[in-house]
């Protein structure tokens, strides 16, 4: 039975243990219900996808208590600020670049240079994020595919078991997601609409904020900024690899002690140089392989690589995950090298 506790300082110290100790809580905010996990803690990041059932990685939003806290993630201009002042706490979301030294999982946003950050003004969200002492990542508290859940009953009936504790605090007010605005190019831009609208930052950003929401049926995105919402190596990706070729750096996952180089046995790995192989988890723990994935993949991403092989990862749990996200890799790169 998935542990639903009706909000208390009590519920709040025991919801905070959970998140401190890589768990997920169901967490109320105004928006909608969060699936809350600590945003510095890769593995509980990853957590939060397998309980989705998400099969892709998305960026998740980072919920903080104030500005010092928004800063010591992220970079904010003056224009950021005023948004800010007029709209946080509240169902601001704002895409802002992320600082090198955030200390967040780099599965947080999907190993982007940019972060999506808000304050939001539930009381019991803050107090959460209060006692637990880190930034929280939430996405809405719900089966991927299925509408987001806005009392504590709808989450335990989407997520069941998949959350380690759900804190009930009533319905939430707003019931829609919080707008998401793009901070980073020229002019800012919706990319998800909310309860705040595009008229009101305009008004208070003193420049006109226009909707940049792409193209919902086809799935592709019309913006050429919203292309920069993927990461995907600059080198090529080979998938499914057994062996590593000449001049090719190598992820791996799981005991590796049968790769050889391409025609030359069962020598070499070995051979690789450091700078040429990382681990995304030596004991085939997929969690520990998703938090590693985009930090490893910008590791081997450097010109004197040919591509990068990548071990077989199960296709199960949060490796779904993982394999949509090396498959748009391999995809996006045109010289492609098929598995072998
Ligand atoms: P959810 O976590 O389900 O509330 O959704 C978060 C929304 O914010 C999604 O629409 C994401 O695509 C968007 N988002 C989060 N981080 C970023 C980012 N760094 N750049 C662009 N969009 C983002
Ligand atoms: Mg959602």
């Amino acid at each position: 039975m998935t542990h639903i506790i009706s909000a208390s300082s009590d519920a709040i110290s025991q919801a905070a243990a959970v998140i401190q100790d890589g768990g997920l809580v169901g967490m109320p905010t105004e928006t909608v219900y969060g699936l809350a996990a600590n945003a510095r803690d890769g593995k509980a990041v990853a957590r939060i996808f397998e309980a989705k059932g998400r099969p892709q990685f998305n960026p998740l939003i980072v919920h903080v208590n104030d500005i010092e806290a928004v800063q010591a993630i992220a970079y904010m201009s003056e224009q950021d600020m005023c948004a800010a002042q007029k709209f946080w706490p509240g169902p601001l979301t704002l895409i802002l670049r992320r600082r090198e030294d955030s200390g967040l999982s780099d599965l947080v946003s999907a190993g982007l240079s940019t972060v999506a950050v808000r304050i939001p003004s539930h009381k019991t969200a803050r107090a959460l994020i209060e006692a637990s002492g880190v930034p929280i990542a939430a996405p809405s508290a719900n089966r991927s595919g299925t509408i987001s859940t806005t009392t504590p009953a709808h989450v335990a009936q989407s997520l069941g078991n998949a959350v380690d504790m759900i804190i009930a605090d009533g319905a939430s007010d707003i019931g829609v997601e919080s707008t998401v605005l793009d901070c980073i190019g020229d002019a800012p831009c919706i990319l998800r609409p909310g309860g705040i609208t595009a008229e009101e930052l305009s008004e208070v950003l003193g420049c006109t904020v226009q909707y940049d929401l792409g193209d919902k049926d086809s799935g592709e995105v019309k913006s050429p900024g919203q292309l920069l919402r993927h990461y995907a190596p600059r080198v090529p990706v080979r998938l499914n690899a057994i062996d590593v070729e000449e001049g090719e750096a190598l992820l791996t996952f799981g005991p590796a002690q049968f790769m050889g180089m391409r025609g030359s046995g069962e020598q070499a790995l070995q051979a690789l140089p450091d700078s040429a192989i990382a681990h995304l988890s030596k004991e085939g723990d997929l969690y520990e392989a998703a938090s590693n994935l985009f930090a490893m993949l910008h590791q081997l991403d450097l010109p004197e690589h040919k591509a990068i092989a990548v071990m077989n990862i199960p296709d199960q749990g949060v490796g779904v995950a993982i394999n949509d996200r090396l498959c748009r890799a391999a995809k996006a790169c045109k010289n492609n090298v098929s598995g072998s």
